[in-house]
């Protein structure tokens, strides 16, 4: 180590007296069983988090999780334009909603937990001044007094000239000072920030090995860049080989938009002595748009952001069990054959992810939400829908706590103990549209506007309708029961001249007053004032024999 170069050190950094020697014994190798991967969620605390985080995250920590490893959440607030009041809490919140839970790393606002931190970025200013003023010392690092403007000049230069932008080579102006000089000009008072010096050159290719990708090839580093800015911050690449270092990250899976960036933090952490971290670079979720595809907009679609899904009240599971399919196309083979499984026991393997791009589908979201939903019993809905009403539906809320075994009764509805599951309900705001006709104000309030009878293209009257009303409320007042209540009505319908083999109305739909699906559409409106609902006999067996007999009967009287 020259002499001059550690003047130049200690002038910078007169308060750093330990050495990057001294952090590795701080920050130790982990004591981890063989194979396991401590992988980062490394977020900035914008008080948004985007759907491509919640995917990131996912993984992190299904990958940490599944190989007894250590799942991080670090905070990257160098950039402190970007920072929102609260970013931390609200980040912290939609993770956990989505159950995304950190082993390590940030907990809240001002709390973490373990022995690897600082876990914020800002908090950790003086691990990188250490690693920083070892480089100064090495003649790896030095001060550049260029401003902004001369650094503008330079890019339209390079521009007009068509050369590779930045600042390397013969455009590193200040590399070419010598030490004495960079000191004289310290002590003048110059502005300055820290930048790296690369010794690559770009006709030189190095490979990168990313687990999803394979071996990437790209031009060697030969750049300068600024590791430590004017505000004593670290840039992104500095922050990322230090941190990753000392925080014993086995695997960091970030962005594709960092795979250009890995040359340079490839040389970093050579220079650095650094043992390199291994990478997986995700795809970026795409959305289609009329045909073709494009990154999901904060800014035009709402689906980018994952409050979006808890306000809408899709279950996490379903967000979740739905970024399962875009990160290992087996997951739905494996549902299948694991109906009941929770999601955790899916191994994710970061080599089978698509790397050609993840589309983000809302239909195929919806799919699974459905299924999701589906294997709920009426007490586990219940209880989620209520917890989201509470906060997005205070109506819902209100209605669902007159009488909660009644809503319970209400949600078991083809779910509990059924053969045949419903599948119709995707999220909690399709709860009140489904079940609205079960509360007699709300049905009131939707008749109002009149029923929704089908009359078969104006081959029914509303005297047909009638005359199918009254005969069945004989038959509903001698009390059926659900083995024999189908039967009982073809009967009655086949009698008023409707045909029950659908097949022979269809083949001969003149020969009929109608079929039988026009006679259950009929009592279907009657009670419900909807062409679709679950089964009809359950519903009126939940409502209560006298209620819907009182419907039966308005019918009678409009
Ligand atoms: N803060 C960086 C980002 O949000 C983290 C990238 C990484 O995971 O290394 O893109």
């Amino acid at each position: 180590m020259e002499e001059l170069n550690v003047k130049l050190a200690n002038l910078i950094f007169p308060e750093i007296t330990e050495t990057i020697e001294d952090l590795e014994k701080r920050f130790p190798k982990r004591d981890l069983p063989e194979g396991a991967e401590v992988t980062r969620f490394a977020p900035s605390p914008t008080g948004f988090l985007h759907i491509g985080g919640l995917f990131g995250s996912l993984i992190d920590m299904r990958v940490a999780n599944q190989s007894n490893g250590k799942f991080i959440l670090r905070i990257e607030d160098t950039d402190k334009k970007r920072e929102v009041e609260n970013g931390i809490t609200l980040l912290v919140k939609e993770l956990k909603a989505f159950g995304i839970n950190n082993d390590e790393g940030v907990t809240g606002e001002f709390a973490e937990i373990g022995e690897y931190g600082p876990y914020k970025q800002s908090a950790r200013e003086y691990i990188y001044k250490v690693c920083a003023k070892e480089l100064i010392k090495r003649g790896r690092a030095y001060p550049c007094f260029c401003t902004a403007e001369e650094l503008d000049k330079l890019r339209e230069a390079q521009e007009r000239s068509k050369q590779i932008p930045g600042y390397y080579g013969t455009f590193a102006r200040c590399r070419n000072y010598t030490v004495e000089e960079a000191i004289a000009k310290i002590e003048a008072g110059d502005k300055y920030v820290v930048r790296f010096r690369s010794l690559g050159s770009h006709m030189r290719k190095v490979k990168v090995q990313d687990i999803i990708r394979g071996k990437i090839e790209m031009a060697e580093n030969d750049q300068d860049i600024v590791i430590i800015k004017s505000d004593g911050l670290p840039t992104y690449h500095f922050a990322h080989a230090v941190d990753d270092h000392f925080m014993r990250t086995t695997i960091a899976v970030r962005g594709e938009e960092w795979i250009p960036s890995s040359a340079l933090h490839l040389d970093l952490f050579n220079t650095l002595g650094f043992e390199q971290v291994k990478y997986a670079h995700t795809p970026t979720i795409m959305k289609n748009d009329n045909g073709s595809k494009r990154k999901l907009s904060k800014r035009k679609d709402p689906e980018s952001a994952v409050s979006y899904f808890i306000e809408e009240g899709y279950p996490a599971d379903s967000v979740i069990e739905y970024l399962l399919t875009i990160i290992n196309s087996d997951y739905e083979l494996w549902r299948k054959a694991n109906k009941t499984a929770n999601w955790r026991e899916f191994e994710v393997k970061l080599n089978k992810l698509n790397s050609s791009g993840a589309l983000f589908d809302m239909v195929k979201l919806t799919d699974v939400s459905k299924e999701v939903i589906s294997r709920l019993n009426s007490a586990e809905l219940l209880e989620l829908v209520l917890a989201w009403a509470k906060v997005y539906d205070n109506s819902l809320y209100e209605l669902l706590n007159k009488d909660l075994a009644y809503a319970k009764q209400i949600l078991g509805i083809e779910r509990d103990n059924a053969t045949k599951i419903r599948k119709d309900i995707a999220k909690y705001k399709d709860i009140l549209p489904n079940i609205f006709y079960m509360y007699d104000e709300l049905f009131e309030k939707d008749i109002e506007n009149g029923y929704n009878f089908n009359l078969n293209n104006g081959k029914l009257t509303m005297d047909d309708v009638k005359e199918v009303i009254s005969n069945y409320i004989e038959l509903h007042k001698q009390g059926l029961t659900k083995e024999n209540w189908f039967e009982e009505v073809k009967k009655m319908a086949e009698g008023l001249g409707y045909q029950v083999n659908m097949k022979e109305y269809k083949a001969n739909p003149d020969a009929y007053k109608g079929s039988i699906a026009d006679v259950t559409g009929i009592i279907r409106v009657a009670i419900t004032n909807r062409q679709n609902t679950p089964d009809i006999f359950l519903i009126m067996d939940v409502l209560g024999a006298n209620k819907a007999q009182a419907r039966l009967e308005k019918v009678l009287s409009i």
